[in-house]
């Protein structure tokens, strides 16, 4: 599996880039920003991008995708129960005190446990509400690999303190959904380090 990790924007939010080595078909996580390097990576690992993933639609991880769809003519897949969120994006964008980006409703709903596959790479979603209520991760267990949005980071868990937001859906979340993950799974957060399921929890302090 091709898997690069960029920090995109003004928040750094972790984008990733899905690929597989011999169909060379890939998917985007969360561009939010900073287009061009991604295409640049995309490029560089002859990659055809077929989906574009949105774990949740805080503006620092959606910002980029109209923006990465226009360029791929991959769909945008993102779970429904974000859409107040990017309804309000002239809001999220007064926040970071940067222009409105373009958004749309998503090409198809992400739902729980939908798979989803490009050849040769497959993940499940999974739905982890709490940050946000259509936040998800993705899992791929043939790679022991978490890609964990804004749900749980290295040491610490998404904030819930924006519209949406619950405390304790989102504890909830992480119990019921993560942690029962084997202990070797990387975890890739939308910021900051990667970390692993065992470590966390072991250690984070919030769980
Ligand atoms: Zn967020």
């Amino acid at each position: 599996m091709i898997h690069e990790i960029l920090p995109v924007g003004l928040l750094q939010c972790n984008c990733s880039v899905l690929g597989d080595e011999t169909s060379r078909e890939a998917m985007v996580i969360d561009p939010g920003d900073d287009i061009p390097a991604i295409q640049a990576i995309l490029e560089r690992n002859g990659l055809t991008v077929k989906y574009i993933v949105i774990t949740h639609a805080h503006i620092d991880h959606i910002a980029g995708a109209q923006r990465l769809k226009r360029l791929t003519g991959a769909p945008i897949f993102y779970n429904q129960n974000d859409l107040p969120l990017v309804k309000m994006m002239d809001v999220q964008a007064s926040w970071l005190r940067v222009p409105t980006p373009e958004v749309a409703p998503p090409d198809a709903p992400l739902t729980d446990n939908q798979t989803l596959a490009i050849s040769g790479l497959s993940g499940t979603v999974l739905h982890t509400p709490g940050h946000t209520q259509g936040s998800v991760c993705l899992y791929l267990p043939e790679h022991s690999l978490l890609l964990a949005g804004d749900t749980l980071f290295a040491g610490s868990v998404g904030r819930t303190d924006l519209p949406g937001g619950d405390t304790n859906q989102l504890i909830r979340s992480i119990h019921d959904r993560l942690l029962p993950l084997p202990d070797e799974v990387t975890v890739v957060p939308g910021h900051g380090p990667n970390t692993t399921i065992g470590e966390e929890r072991q250690s984070n302090p919030f769980l």
